[in-house]
């Protein structure tokens, strides 16, 4: 895996979408290899995941996929929005870190 080469030449060029896109793919094969392990317990509130509020791996910068924050869903949408009250799910899970 070589994250910052490929960094390098399609940063700049990569939508916003296709970069999310490209680190998200990163990191899920992180975790298929081992690389990553998700944690049971949200980083930020502890709380335990479960089907309703489940642990997601939250990018601080995307150029850095293997750099995640594993947060809870609440959390995450927090992480994401932190003004807004009642934010879609479709927009998290649309077009970012879905598992
Ligand atoms: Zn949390
Ligand atoms: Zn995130």
């Amino acid at each position: 895996m070589q994250p910052r080469k490929v960094h390098n030449r399609t940063y700049m060029a990569a939508s916003n979408w296709t970069l999310s896109a490209w680190a998200i793919g990163k990191t899920q094969s992180a975790i298929k290899s081992g690389l990553l392990v998700r944690p049971d317990v949200c980083s930020m509130c502890a709380s335990q995941g479960n089907r309703q509020n489940p642990i997601l791996a939250h990018h601080d910068d995307y150029a850095k996929p293997i750099e995640v924050r594993w947060v809870c869903r609440e959390c995450h949408k927090r992480l994401h929005y932190p003004l807004a009250s009642g934010v879609s799910e479709e927009l998290i899970r649309g077009n970012h870190d879905n598992q």
